[in-house]
């Protein structure tokens, strides 16, 4: 029996220990000599040209790293980024890396940002994670000696996004995190509900929640871009959880149903607004959120970039504030500074979430407060064709990806948690 035939028969502990690790594994990864694959102004930049699914060599295991064996994983914006070559080729940042730890600079990336699985292997500096245990990892890749994780992680000075700019990422049957990247898995929810959560819930957490963020207060009114995509799906729960008021921002009546679905009082189809590039378009949609709750929005949730910034800074009330994670439609933004600096506005930038941050969000995913948003799951042999759904925004929620994993479904421990939380709202975004 192989490792990974093991980890899918549920094997003990010690099992699993005594089984090897095999040489090379399956990973959705691009390859270092397509990185010249499309043109600068190529309109259609498919990502199913550059992202392969094939064997790639396992790497040795640092002293504070896990190796878990990958049962699924999801798909995340920046998988999409980093097939797309844009806006640089992540091989550059792995030849960086590599001057340090000269594992990670090879012909092959591995791409993948989130997973869920079970530990197989541990590093000899490893106290807290056994062999066996099932987890969930966080994206945020730090060096534990800085002495400013002690403070955020997130402004550790070698910060990296595991699977974007590190090697060896979730998309795969096998996957190497450091120990600080795991969190035990939500018992109530299958391997890949599990696996869909934590990159997109966490960032959305530290945006709204997290000391560094928003730090949205019950009966504030938010404005949040994407409201049924990867952020969004988790921001507008957070919102409504935290006694806010969402206002969501969508782009079909579809989408919209869902988002109501979801307890969001507040729905616009931004199909409405021609050019959200011209203030003519922003005071619209300002006085569309005035006719709809009264008052000017304390928070925009921001991750849509150049398209929609103007119109951010705009719609945000007097002293409000825009939280912004990233800049889908471009990331040069223009804005009118006056809107900004008359009303006292601010400008938050956020980045993921600290290792605290996604411990406070797993908690509440694995107390059935926070749910997963996946809509839709893919084989590993189909990573490409997941990664293109979410490329041309077909998606709504997560995409999720089954690697060791043999079938949905699997992977339960707490049904009596699952069943007072219901299928319906474990599985609202599968019935869109
Ligand atoms: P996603 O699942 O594709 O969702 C994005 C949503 O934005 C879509 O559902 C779409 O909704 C909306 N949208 C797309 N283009 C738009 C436009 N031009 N104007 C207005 N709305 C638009 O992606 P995601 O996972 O939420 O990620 C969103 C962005 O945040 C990506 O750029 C990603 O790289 C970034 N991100 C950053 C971090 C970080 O830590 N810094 C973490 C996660 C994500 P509608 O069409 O329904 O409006």
């Amino acid at each position: 029996m192989t490792l990974a035939q093991a980890v899918v028969a549920g094997a003990e502990p010690d099992e699993l220990a005594r089984l090897d690790v095999p040489a090379t594994y399956r990973a959705a990864h691009l390859r270092k000599d397509e990185v010249g694959t499309f043109d600068q102004d190529e309109p259609d930049k498919d990502v199913r040209r550059t992202l392969h699914v094939g064997e790639v060599p396992m790497p040795e295991l640092a002293e504070d790293e896990v190796l878990i064996a990958v049962l699924a994983s999801a798909i995340n914006f920046n998988t999409v980024w980093s097939a797309m070559f844009e806006p640089i080729p992540t091989f550059a940042f792995l030849e960086r890396f590599g001057r340090t730890d000269p594992r990670h600079d090879l012909p092959t990336h591995v791409l993948g940002s989130d997973a869920a699985g079970v530990v197989v292997r541990t590093g000899r500096a490893v106290r807290r994670w056994r062999i066996g245990d099932r987890v969930v990892t966080s994206p945020a890749y730090v060096d534990g000696e800085d002495p400013v994780v002690q403070h955020d992680g997130m402004l550790a000075a070698d910060l990296r996004a595991w699977g974007f700019e590190t090697n060896f990422g979730g998309l795969a049957d096998f996957a190497v995190v450091k120990a600080t990247q795991l969190l035990p898995k939500p018992r109530h929810l299958t391997w890949e509900e599990a696996a869909c959560n934590m990159l997109c819930a966490s960032t959305a957490y530290r945006m709204l929640v997290g000391e560094r963020g928003a730090r949205m207060k019950q009966g504030d009114v938010v404005l949040l871009w994407g409201a049924t995509g990867g952020l969004g799906g988790y921001g507008v729960q957070l919102v409504l959880g935290g006694g806010g008021i969402p206002v969501g921002v969508v782009s079909s009546p579809e989408k919209a149903e869902l988002l109501r679905r979801m307890g969001c009082p507040y729905v616009i189809d931004r199909a409405q607004f021609d050019d959200l590039g011209e203030e003519k378009a922003w005071r619209r949609l300002g006085a569309e959120v005035r006719r709809l709750v009264g008052e000017d929005p304390a928070i925009v949730f921001e991750h849509t970039g150049r398209e929609t910034f103007g119109a951010s800074v705009y719609v945000a009330r007097r002293g409000g504030a825009v939280v912004t994670c990233g800049s889908s439609s471009g990331y040069t933004h223009e804005y009118d500074n006056r809107h900004l600096w008359m009303k006292l506005k601010r400008i938050i930038g956020s980045h993921g979430a600290n290792y605290q941050e996604c411990h406070e969000v797993n908690r509440l995913i694995s107390l059935g407060l926070i749910h997963p948003t996946l809509s839709t799951v893919y084989p590993l042999t189909g990573a490409a064709e997941a990664a293109r759904a979410v490329q041309l925004n077909q998606h709504v929620g997560k995409v999720g990806v089954l690697a060791l994993a043999p079938a949905e479904g699997l992977g339960v421990e707490d049904p009596g948690l699952r069943e007072r939380v219901g299928e319906e709202r474990l599985r609202l975004f599968r019935s869109h």
